[in-house]
Parts: C-alpha cells; sequence; structure tokens
C-alpha cells in the first residue's frame, strides 16, 4: 500500500484524499514501511540533503492580531503599542551567525498584520547588505503584504516569502478573528507573482479535525508553494490554546508523510515544536521532511546547533548550503560558532 503511494507520488500522479487520509491512519506496525515509501519520494528530490534554517525574530510582540495560538498577540498578553524593530547591523549579524552555522536559509520575521514603511526599510536594508556579503538563501516572514511591497522585497533579494495558512478555511474562524484565511492566500498570491518563492504551511494540533489537516495538505497543493513548513502546536501559556495537548508523535511522523506524498518535490520542513512533539522520534521525521529549523525558533528555545549537526550525521544524512553544495554536519565545528542570543520570551 505504502509503497504503491510512493510509486504514483514518483511517477507525479497526485494521490487523493482517501489515500492522504489513510496514510494518517497507518497502524503503528507500519511505521516503517510507511517512513520507507515516504524516504522513496524525498530521496528521489532531495537525496540524503537536509537543509538548516535559522529564525529571526526581527520584532517581537505586541502584534495587532488575535491568532489564538500566539504569544506575541497583545490580545493574548503581549504588549500593545508599536514595538522596536532591530537594526539592520543587528539583523546582519545573526544572519552572519545563521551562515556560520552552515544553515542554507536565514529568515526575518515580525510580529505584525503587516510591515510598516519602517519595518520594510529596515527588513529591505538587511537584505542587500547579507546578499552582498554572503551566500546564503534569504525569506522574510512580515505578515499581509500589498503588490508595492511584495515587488519592494523581491527587488531587495529576499528570495522566499513566508505566509503560513495554519489550518485549513473552515477551522481558521475559530482560531483567528482580526482577517481572514483568503487574505492569507492572497499575500501568497502576490509573493509569488511578485517573483519570491512562497514558504506557507501550517500547525497540527489547533483541534482541528482530520478533515481539516487534509484540507489544508490539499490547499497548499492547489497554490503550488514551494516549502511547506509543518508545525506542531506548542501551547504557549496565556493564549486561549493555552490547555490543548502535544500532538501524539506517531501522528506527527504519519501527518509529515501524509505531506511528503501530497507534495512529492516541496521543500517539506519538520518546523516548530518538533523537539517537543516528537522527542525520541526526531530523526524519523528526516525521511519524509527534508529540512528542519535549527537553534529555535520566534518565541522559544529549541535544539542546539550541535545536536541537530550531530542527529543529521549520525543518521549518514548531509547538510545543503544555499550553494547546491552538499556537506558534512559537524557537531565539533558548531561548538565554536556563536549561540543564538536568548529569547527575551523563551520558555523556561
Ligand atoms: S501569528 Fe503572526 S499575525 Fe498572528 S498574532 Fe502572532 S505575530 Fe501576529
Amino acid at each position: 500500500m505504502w509503497s504503491t503511494l510512493a510509486d504514483k507520488a514518483l511517477a507525479g500522479t497526485a494521490i487523493s484524499r482517501e489515500e492522504a487520509r489513510t496514510v494518517l491512519h497507518a497502524p503503528v506496525d507500519d511505521t516503517l514501511a510507511l517512513l520507507d515509501a515516504a524516504f522513496r519520494v524525498r530521496r528521489a528530490h532531495w537525496g540524503r540533503r537536509v537543509s538548516l534554517h535559522v529564525l529571526e525574530n526581527a520584532k517581537l510582540g505586541a502584534c495587532p492580531e488575535d491568532c489564538g495560538f500566539c504569544s506575541q498577540s497583545s490580545k493574548n498578553g503581549s504588549p500593545s503599542g508599536e514595538a522596536p524593530i532591530k537594526t539592520v547591523d543587528e539583523l546582519v549579524d545573526a544572519a552572519r551567525r545563521a551562515h556560520a552555522a552552515r544553515a542554507k536559509r536565514y529568515c526575518m520575521v515580525t510580529a505584525t498584520r503587516g510591515p510598516s514603511q519602517r519595518d520594510l526599510d529596515t527588513i529591505c536594508t538587511a537584505a542587500e547588505r547579507i546578499k552582498a556579503e554572503m551566500d546564503i538563501e534569504l525569506c522574510a516572514s512580515l505578515g499581509i503584504l500589498t503588490e508595492a511591497k511584495a515587488q519592494r522585497l523581491a527587488a531587495s533579494g529576499v528570495d522566499r516569502f513566508n505566509h503560513n495558512l495554519e489550518t485549513s478555511e473552515r477551522h481558521y474562524e475559530k482560531i483567528v478573528s482580526t482577517h481572514k484565511w483568503s487574505d492569507r492566500v492572497d499575500t501568497v498570491r502576490l509573493a509569488k507573482a511578485a517573483g519570491m518563492d512562497t514558504c506557507v504551511g501550517g500547525i497540527v494540533g489547533l483541534g482541528e479535525s482530520e478533515e481539516d489537516l487534509l484540507d489544508l495538505a490539499f490547499a497548499l497543493r492547489e497554490l503550488d508553494v514551494d516549502s511547506v513548513p509543518v508545525n506542531f502546536l506548542d501551547a504557549r501559556p496565556g493564549t486561549p490554546l493555552a490547555s490543548y495537548p502535544l500532538v501524539e508523535p506517531g501522528f506527527a511522523l504519519r501527518a509529515l508523510c501524509m505531506m511528503r506524498f501530497v507534495h512529492p518535490r516541496t521543500d517539506l520542513r519538520v518546523a516548530g515544536g518538533r523537539e517537543l512533539t516528537l522527542r525520541s522520534l526526531q530523526v524519523q521525521a528526516l525521511y519524509p521532511a527534508n529540512s528542519i529549523f535549527t537553534q529555535g525558533y520566534l518565541t522559544t528555545g529549541g535544539a542546539s546547533l550541535e545536536s541537530d549537526h550531530q542527529m543529521i550525521r549520525d543518521a549518514g544524512f548531509e547538510l545543503e548550503l544555499a550553494s547546491g553544495e552538499a556537506v558534512p554536519a559537524d557537531p565539533e565545528a558548531m561548538k565554536s560558532v556563536a549561540r543564538r542570543p536568548s529569547l527575551p520570551m523563551a520558555r523556561s
């Protein structure tokens, strides 16, 4: 069964919604067979390469939106008003650390409905300096865009724009009221039209149904996105979803395998919540997924750079750089790479 799905995905035949649903229900005895099938698809397009992505929270908190999972919303306890944005020098320094960590991609993120002129100027100036100085792919995640803002970002050297759909359109209304799911789709289309790659994923564990998760997977396929980050809810104190449980690790793996079959060629990332949700199974996520975030997330810490390099090396995988070159993971060398500064809202 799983091998047939891999054959279909490799032949370029879209798997059906019912086949995707079957993956979510795979029995535990089939775990290795399912991972093997997903890995055949992943290997055909990405080999044994893993790309590391590093996030930089350029503007923390005070967001006017009310996303129910997010601790950066002023509706969920973050201060209100206009938060400061990091300086261009700080953003360039963080890119240097990401480059030294052998990350393929560095992503500047602001907590915001959409970028103000000040924020856009800062991000674009930083992007120009980073692109002139080092070989690293650049991503930005700045909320809702206009056509002119999307074009400015693309012109400054931003390669990819992130704007997650989070969940199905139906479930989104239960999680966010200050903007619509369709607003997010519009921004993804503007980013694509401006010539940027699109990174669009979601969060598993928002109380969604199986139908919602399948809707998300197939909506992303319809949008033909370049990258799909799959996050697992790490419920934050003070948010409306604070009491939501962690996703069961076996289900998390099946969700990643389902996403790989639905998105055979896509840059599939096991994203936020990886460490807490998958625990000892983290390495297994590398069989469907070809990329991870390292050194933590926007407001929470995560696995260290050394341990991520070690995991990749131990599993016999290798790193993919922005140049396209594949190099060995090197936990020893990572001991001398500067630490990411501690996060002001990090988990204690
Ligand atoms: S997810 Fe983004 S838009 Fe929503 S509250 Fe958090 S920072 Fe704001």
